[in-house]
């Protein structure tokens, strides 16, 4: 398979009044086309912020300090302001958690979509954008689709709005889709649809998937590799169904047991001890030590790098002996 998206040794800072802070410390995961890679972690682990880098969208005072974002080998991280709006919702469409928040409320479905098509190529005839907004809504299996390009966003559900919106991010024809916590307002059995939905279009369109989630489960249903990130950093990554099956890192145990089909009907859910540090106060060493039940003294003062586990994925801890 070739490769599609490289993030090398992603360095991203927030220059604060206070002093600088790091976010992500050294990202490194690929993504080949037509995969789709699951990058997951609690709140504050530095997934969101990765993700938004790719397609430079970090708010100021955030920005990329070092490493690269290579798509389709052209480093993302270094192009202009204008080739990166030509690259944007063109090349690499994003899908975010709340539809409302992309939406615009007082313009009908129609108009947002033959806007967007508009926006990328100017010389589009009206009814070429009209057919070609029919055809994406058709992908996403809404009803009624002429019936439907009329209508506005609050006569949708949520679970609709949520495939309108992965319609409007076909429209270009992406070669990769960033998806951002896109099922996390939706009930569990939409969820679930739209999930199979987009793994569904991602192999018929021959898209790429970094789904970006606090949601584990939904990872293992969704993509074939993973990434964890904890504290700005890949703690552990590899074949998603052998971290599932057998997690090697402290952190991915954790979450894992965390899961509610890991716990027994009736007993309390498992959780991991204590908090996900905030960017200015990471422990030094290992930024997971003070909530890992296997500490030990090197893990205090010394960052783990990258090594082999037992399952053939790569994890960032010092119970592993590191790679020759
Ligand atoms: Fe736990 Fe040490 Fe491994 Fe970090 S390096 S996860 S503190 S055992």
């Amino acid at each position: 398979m070739s490769k599609l998206l490289e993030v090398k040794d992603l360095v991203i800072k927030f220059a604060l009044r206070t002093g600088e802070v790091t976010a992500t410390n050294g990202v490194s995961f690929t993504l080949n086309k037509g995969e789709r890679l699951g990058l997951v972690g609690e709140s504050g682990a530095g997934k969101s912020v990765t993700g938004f880098s790719i397609i430079n969208l970090i708010s100021k005072p955030g920005y990329i300090a070092s490493g690269e974002v290579d798509f389709l080998g052209e480093n993302l991280a270094k192009v202009s302001d204008e080739r990166m709006r030509s690259i944007r919702g063109n090349r690499i469409s994003m899908i975010f958690q709340d539809p409302m928040m992309t939406l615009n409320p007082v313009l009908t479905i129609g108009t947002q979509m033959t806007e967007t098509l508009h926006q990328h190529n100017p010389n589009m005839s009206k009814e070429e954008a009209r057919n070609i907004a029919l055809d994406k809504l058709c992908k996403v299996y809404i009803p009624s689709p002429e019936k439907r390009l009329a209508q506005y966003p609050h006569e949708f559900s949520g679970g609709m709005r949520q495939r309108i919106i992965i319609a409007i991010a076909l429209l270009t024809g992406p070669e990769l889709i960033i998806a951002d916590e896109p099922t996390t307002a939706l009930d569990v059995t939409i969820q679930a649809e739209i999930m199979e939905l987009l793994m569904e279009l991602c192999e018929t369109e021959d898209m790429g998937l970094l789904l970006i989630t606090h949601d584990l489960a939904v990872v293992g249903q969704v993509t074939q590799n993973i990434a964890v990130m904890y504290a700005g950093s890949v703690v552990e990554k590899g074949l998603t169904a052998q971290v599932i099956a057998n997690p090697q890192h402290p952190y991915s145990q954790g979450l894992i047991a965390a899961l509610p089909q890991s716990s027994k009907h009736g007993e309390r859910l498992n959780q991991i001890p204590g908090m996900m540090p905030t960017l200015k106060d990471i422990p030094p060493g290992c930024a997971f030590n003070p909530r890992c039940s296997h500490v030990m003294d090197i893990c205090k003062t010394e960052t783990p790098c990258l090594r082999l586990g037992e399952n053939g994925n790569l994890v960032a801890c010092h119970l592993y002996p590191e790679s020759e």
